[in-house]
């Protein structure tokens, strides 16, 4: 498993625009924002990809989803809603091999994806 940027953010030796953190998630706001709110949620438990989720504990995955509905009602996106995205491998678009889901909001949202 490779170390990437996300770790290094997790590591706190790169800097982040910190949104949330618990024991299982880390959520900080993407630096190429596609929408006026654009974060990204990680698991502290490491995860390479969105496929990666069939193997993983229970918890973990419980923790991701759990976390990332708690950023966006945090955020103030729940009352006119937002997307979760995770982009997988290839041709999922991915560029950073650690498991991260987008929330997107504040935007009408288009689908579908290009
Ligand atoms: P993906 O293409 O789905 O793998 O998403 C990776 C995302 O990470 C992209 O939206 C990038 O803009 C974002 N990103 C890359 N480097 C950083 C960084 N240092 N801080 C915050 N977001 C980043």
């Amino acid at each position: 498993m490779s170390d990437t940027i996300f770790d290094k953010i997790l590591r706190k030796e790169i800097p982040a625009r910190v949104v949330y953190e618990d024991a299982d998630v880390f959520a900080f706001h993407d630096i190429s924002p596609q929408a006026p709110v654009h974060v990204l949620v990680i698991p502290k438990h490491k995860l390479v990809k969105f496929a990666d989720i069939a193997q993983a504990p229970d918890h973990v995955v419980a923790g991701l989803f759990k976390g990332a509905a708690k950023v966006a009602e945090l955020l103030g996106l729940s009352e006119h809603g937002y997307r979760v995205v995770s982009n997988c491998g290839k041709d999922g678009g991915q560029t950073v091999d650690y498991l991260h889901l987008h929330i997107l909001g504040k935007r009408r949202l288009s689908w579908p994806p290009g």
